[in-house]
This record gives C-alpha cells, sequence and structure tokens, in this order.
C-alpha cells in the first residue's frame, strides 16, 4: 500500500542510471523513496518525463536493508562495525604511512561516474593537493576513454557535439556500436520516433540491434573491424565525389593524407575484413554523405579496444569529409554510459588532465592549481590508469582509496584484479553496499545515494543538473564529499565546505569551461558546458564556425584486427555488453525486486547454427573458458548474434563475463579490449 497522493513528500532529481539524465520525481514518506514518477520538465532531455524501467522502478536499493549504515573495520579477517571516528582516523593514518613511507606515488584512487561533480571534483583534489600523485582514475577508463583521446585530437574537445533534443531535426542517424534502446532507453525512443517521421538509420553493430530492424542499411561486421568498415565509407565518397569540399578547405587541415590512406580500402578488400557486403557499404557511404544533416551515434562497441581510439578517429573523419560537425543535428555523438561520467571526467577524475582537462604536464597549469589550492604537493608526471593501478598493487601502489566502483565485477581479467586487490597493503572503500570489491577492503565507508544528497551530474550532451536530496542517509551513512573532507582535514588539510554550491563555486574558479555553473544558476533544466561566465548560457552544440583546436584534423588511421582471434582451441569470440533491465556491476539493479525479478539470471546468447552444432538447447547450462578463467552460465539461442560470435552482459557477480576479458589496453587511451575475447564452449548440464 504506498497510501494516498497527499501523505508524499515529492522531490525533483536527475537520474542515478544512465547519461541521458532524465528527471525524476522521488515520492517519499518515512525516510523510504515510496514512488518515482514521471515530470514535466522544459528543456531538459526528456522533458516528458516518460521515464525507462530502470529509472521508474529500479529504486528498491535504496530501502534496501543490506546497506551499508556504519563504518566496518577488518579485524582477522572479518568485518566489525566501528565508529567513523576510529575508521576515519584509522584511514588518515595509514594514507599518510604510505605516504610517508613510500611518497604519493604508492598510493592510488578510484573515484566514482555515481558520485557528484562536487565529489569527484573533491576526490581528484584530495588524490593531487594532499596525497601528491595525479593516479586517480575512474570508470570512464574503461568505457570513454578513447572517446576522449580521439575527439580531443580531432576536435579540440572530447564530449558529445550535439544535444538529444536535436535528435529528431536530422536527416541521417549512424548508429555504430551502441545500442541505445536497451542502455540509453529514452535515446533510442527518440531515435525510433525520428525514424517513423523520415529519418533515415543506418546501423552497425556485430549484433542485430532492435534499431536494426528500422534500418535503411544495417550491417553486422566481425567484432573488431570498425576501422576497415569506416575507411571503406571514407572511400566510396572521395571515390564518388560526396565529400564537402568547400569544409574541407575552410575547416579542416591534412585531408591529403586521409585520401592517400583510405585509397586502399576498397568496398571489396573491406567485404573481406569485416564480411560487410560491398554494395552495403556503398549505399551506407551514400546514404550519410548525400544527407544535409547526418549525425553519428557511439557507444562501447567502437570505444572498447585495443584500437579504441583509432576507431574514434575514424568516425571523426568520417563526419570531417562531409561536413557534418558544427551544425544543429549533426556531429559526432558519444552516448555516455553512467548518470555521471562526463562530470567525472570533467571536474579531472582522470589520470592526465586537472578539472576542465587541463594537461596536468603543464608547467602553468600546475603553478595555477597550486596557488588555488594552496598546495606544493601537485606531480608533473602523468598518473597510472585504472588497468595500470592493478598491475602495480603490490608493486608501486601500496594502497588504493576507491570510491563508488566494483573493478572486481566491471574490469578485465577479474582474477588478476582479486589477486591485485589482495596484494595492496591498505584498501578503502567507500560506497553503498557491501560490493564485491568492498569484501577486500581494510575500511569501508558507508556512503550516501543520489537520493540523500545534493550536487549535480552532468549528462551525456554536457548539460549540469541538480541532484536534490529527497530523504536522509541510512543509519550513519554519509555523503562522499563530507567523507572525502573529513579525511583530509584529518591528513593536515583542511577541507571545510558547507555545502556542495560552495565547492561549484571553486569549481568554477579553476575550470574555464565550467565558468558560469554556479548552483543558483542551474534551475529546473541545468545548463551546458562550455559555459564560461555568469552570463552565459551555455553552449547546444559545438564547433559551430570554428573547432575547438581551431582547425578540424583528419587523423587516418589503418586497421589492426583485434588481439585475440579464433584459433582451435578457442573458436568462438565474445562480445560483452549490457541490457536494459541491469546497469553496470549491478549494485542498484540487482538489489531492485521489480526489476531484477525480468533478469534475474545470467546468459550467453549464441547462434542458432552453433547450438545445433554444439548439442546445446535454450536454457542448458555451458562452461566458457578463455585463456584467463571460465565461468558458468545458460544459453540463450537466436539470431542476434551471428555464427561464431556470443555476447555475454557482465552484470552478474555469479557469471562474471569479466573474468574472462582480455586486459590489453589501447596505446593512448588505455581501455581495455573488452568487447573481443577468444573463447570456448562446453555444455556441462542440460536444461
Ligand atoms: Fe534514467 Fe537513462 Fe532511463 Fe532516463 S533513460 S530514466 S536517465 S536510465
Amino acid at each position: 500500500n504506498k497510501g494516498r497522493e497527499y501523505d508524499f513528500e515529492k522531490t525533483v532529481t536527475t537520474c542515478p542510471y544512465c547519461g541521458v539524465g532524465c528527471q525524476l520525481e522521488l515520492k517519499t514518506r518515512d525516510r523510504k523513496v515510496i514512488e518515482v514518477g514521471s515530470v514535466y520538465r522544459e528543456g531538459t532531455p526528456n522533458p516528458y518525463g516518460e521515464a525507462c524501467v530502470k529509472g521508474r522502478f529500479g529504486y528498491d536499493f535504496i530501502n534496501h536493508p543490506d546497506r551499508l549504515k556504519k563504518p566496518l573495520i577488518k579485524r582477522n579477517g572479518s568485518f566489525e562495525e566501528a565508529e567513523w571516528e576510529e575508521a576515519l582516523s584509522m584511514v588518515a593514518e595509514r594514507l599518510t604511512e604510505i605516504k610517508d613511507e613510500y611518497g604519493g606515488r604508492a598510493l592510488a584512487g578510484l573515484s566514482s561516474a555515481k558520485c557528484t561533480n562536487e565529489e569527484n571534483y573533491l576526490m581528484q583534489k584530495f588524490m593531487r593537493a594532499v596525497i601528491g600523485t595525479n593516479s586517480v582514475d575512474h570508470c570512464a577508463r574503461l568505457c570513454h576513454a578513447s572517446t576522449v583521446a580521439g575527439l580531443v585530437k580531432a576536435f579540440g574537445s572530447g564530449a558529445m557535439t550535439n544535444s538529444i533534443a536535436e535528435i529528431e531535426g536530422s536527416d541521417v542517424i549512424f548508429v555504430i556500436g551502441s545500442n541505445p534502446t536497451e542502455n540509453h532507453p529514452v535515446i533510442g525512443s527518440k531515435m525510433k520516433k525520428a525514424q517513423k517521421q523520415g529519418t533515415k538509420l543506418i546501423v552497425a553493430d556485430p549484433r542485430q540491434i532492435e534499431l536494426s530492424s528500422l534500418a535503411e542499411v544495417a550491417i553486422q561486421h566481425r567484432p573488431g573491424t570498425d576501422v576497415a568498415l569506416l575507411n571503406g565509407l571514407i572511400h566510396v565518397i572521395i571515390d564518388e565525389g560526396l565529400a564537402d569540399q568547400k569544409f574541407i578547405e575552410e575547416r579542416t587541415e591534412n585531408y591529403e593524407y586521409l585520401a592517400s590512406v583510405v585509397e586502399d580500402y576498397t568496398p571489396e578488400k573491406v567485404e573481406e575484413i569485416t564480411g560487410v557486403e560491398a554494395v552495403k557499404i556503398k549505399k551506407a557511404a551514400r546514404l550519410y554523405a548525400e544527407a544535409d544533416k547526418a549525425a553519428i551515434y557511439f557507444a562501447m562497441g567502437i570505444t572498447q579496444h585495443r584500437t579504441g581510439t583509432d576507431n574514434v578517429l575514424s568516425v571523426a573523419n568520417l563526419a570531417l569529409l562531409t561536413g557534418n560537425v558544427g551544425r544543429e543535428s549533426t556531429g559526432v555523438n558519444p552516448l555516455r554510459g553512467q548518470n555521471n561520467v562526463q562530470g567525472a571526467c570533467d571536474l579531472g577524475a582522470l589520470s592526465n588532465v586537472y578539472p576542465g582537462y587541463q594537461s596536468v604536464e603543464d608547467p602553468e597549469i600546475k603553478e595555477k592549481f597550486a596557488r588555488a589550492w594552496e598546495t606544493e604537493e601537485l606531480s608533473e608526471e602523468v598518473g597510472l590508469t585504472v588497468v595500470e593501478i592493478f598491475k602495480q598493487a603490490g608493486k608501486e601502489i601500496k594502497g588504493l582509496y576507491i570510491i563508488g566502483e566494483n573493478p572486481v565485477i566491471s574490469d578485465p581479467d577479474q582474477r588478476h584484479i582479486e589477486e591485485s586487490l589482495d596484494k595492496l597493503d591498505f584498501l578503502v572503500v567507500e560506497d553503498i553496499f557491501l560490493t564485491e570489491t568492498a569484501k577486500f577492503a581494510d575500511v569501508v565507508l558507508p556512503a550516501a545515494c543520489f537520493a540523500e544528497k545534493e550536487g549535480t551530474f552532468t549528462n551525456t550532451e554536457r548539460r549540469i543538473q541538480k541532484v536534490n536530496q529527497a530523504i536522509e542517509p541510512p543509519g550513519e551513512a554519509r555523503a562522499d564529499w563530507k567523507i572525502i573532507s573529513e579525511i583530509s582535514t584529518r591528513m593536515g588539510y583542511q577541507m571545510n565546505y558547507d555545502s556542495p554550491a560552495e565547492i561549484m563555486a571553486e569549481i568554477a574558479e579553476v575550470t574555464p569551461i565550467y565558468g558560469g555553473i554556479y548552483a543558483d544558476r542551474l534551475g529546473d533544466k541545468g545548463l551546458q558546458w562550455p559555459c564560461k561566465d555568469r552570463e552565459d548560457p551555455g553552449t547546444k552544440f559545438l564547433h559551430q564556425g570554428e573547432f575547438a583546436r581551431g582547425k578540424g584534423k583528419f587523423h587516418p588511421v589503418t586497421y589492426i584486427p583485434p588481439a585475440e582471434e579464433v584459433d582451435e582451441e578457442y573458436d568462438f569470440i565474445m562480445m560483452t555488453g549490457r541490457m536494459l533491465y541491469h546497469f553496470h556491476t549491478g549494485t542498484m539493479t540487482r538489489n531492485s525486486e521489480p526489476i531484477d525479478k525480468h533478469e534475474p539470471d545470467a546468459y550467453l546468447e549464441i547462434n542458432e547454427k552453433d547450438a545445433k552444432k554444439l548439442r546445446i538447447k535454450e536454457g542448458d547450462r555451458v562452461r566458457v573458458t578463455s585463456r584467463r578463467g571460465e565461468v558458468e552460465t545458460n544459453v540463450r539461442i537466436g539470431e542476434r548474434v551471428q555464427p561464431g560470435q556470443i555476447f555475454m552482459p557482465f552484470h552478474y557477480a555469479e557469471s562474471p563475463a569479466n573474468r574472462l576479458t582480455n586486459p590489453v589496453l589501447d596505446q593512448d587511451a588505455k581501455i581495455p579490449e573488452l568487447k573481443v575475447t577468444a573463447v570456448k564452449i562446453e555444455k556441462v548440464k542440460s536444461n
């Protein structure tokens, strides 16, 4: 019984799931969220408020009895509840001891895309100004690090160029390596609506996704062959005289080099590499190039490869070649996965940049931050990234501070991650549940979730929106910004902020792209960066008239195959990914019964031809083995994946897909190749 409507308190806030950033109305009573409702907010990414199933029904985790309510300290191998004073002092002491003995470089921090902008800013400030290291990173390293690296090189800015509201204005939408109807459902709905109204879709994905059935051209290329495919499209566009010569001459550089590199990528050669018929490649190229307004949308199918940065550069090459940047309803649009992964990047939770993508290697920038933060600890040395931190655990890295991340489930090669956590001298984890990662910690600090604190999130279209507190945190849990401040102050560096608004004012002082972002300016619909001062209304789409780097730059790239290919023993290619009902490592959705009950069990998808060959039936139990480990899971048979390929969602701790994945890294962005793993499959039990 949810009670009568007038019994509720109502608070409008930002969804804690995907990067669309829908506004939700939390209905609360007796310190509990009872229901989530829609809210009409003109000018927001989802003005009519039709939240997807995660936003609407994925709130049970907030009131879940297993939420952490008191700090925990591990003694003799078991956790015991502790008072805050003891836990905070222990964290401050242990971090100080390690810093004194080995130097700041022996410590690292993982910040979180689930935390607010203000918290991410404080976490990186703490690691840099107090600890003295740039080894602070977060899960963007596993999703869009290659986007940032590639788009900064091509355009000078690593974010989505255009806005969600512009989707319906595009003549052609090219979706590559992204499954919006499951992972960004409101954007998926907008694309479907646009298609109904006449927008043509090109969909390129190794799997058949929902949008494939609506596409004018649906492409299923082999996993990891994106560069070849995109070079093929570029080859056809140049060959058939469809490039925008005026745009190329006036607004770009390095075109001749691109033209010479793609000469080799004839549709016939590309067909051999990708498995896509030459005629389809030509059709897609013409459709994209001949449109007045063509927009590209991509996600982790592009980024999670050892050639992730090359893939992103290829996407940028295609848009530059046809003049599809710097205008409404065009652009290159990476869809950011988590609610605040854009903000965590913007605010410097990355090992190579301060807030606002200001390089840690630039002495003038370092000087600016040293003055603003009144510290002498800052380092000009780029820090370690997520995967590198785990590789160095027990060697260069002795202590780790993790906020709101669960690398045991999200990072590649799970066994290696577990061994790395075991090797640390000290691990502190701050989270809302005792996650698979928190179980390895020496100290666990209970954190508030999105509904229990104030601050801001930045969505995928660069829109900074308010997070409003609806209820008090459970037990003694505290907001992350308060916990970081307490630890910092105990280590001798005062952080005496009264509110997230005060932190945001400091961010505006040191971060040019957030220069006009103040809590009192955000109103109901937020502001989109770049927003340079208090008068600036924000920016709907980027690169109008001029690119952030001056001219757009073509970066020709050649095709490099994935690190692992099939052989006699490992004869399938496994792709990992996400699904509609679950989110990331499942900390929230698997603890929300109304949605978990729809998809309670892990599975793999296999093509019916392969299933027949292996004598596997729907629901059978199979063992999947890679060069790094094995997992058991249930079988789903169909035609979504092509023969020779399988798909596994990575949300399930009991069948962790990342026990199998390959930690090989993209050399620029240090993102692992989560999309291509060679595996073998054996039947364990019949259904
Ligand atoms: Fe939340 Fe994304 Fe669903 Fe909107 S589309 S309700 S932001 S999960």
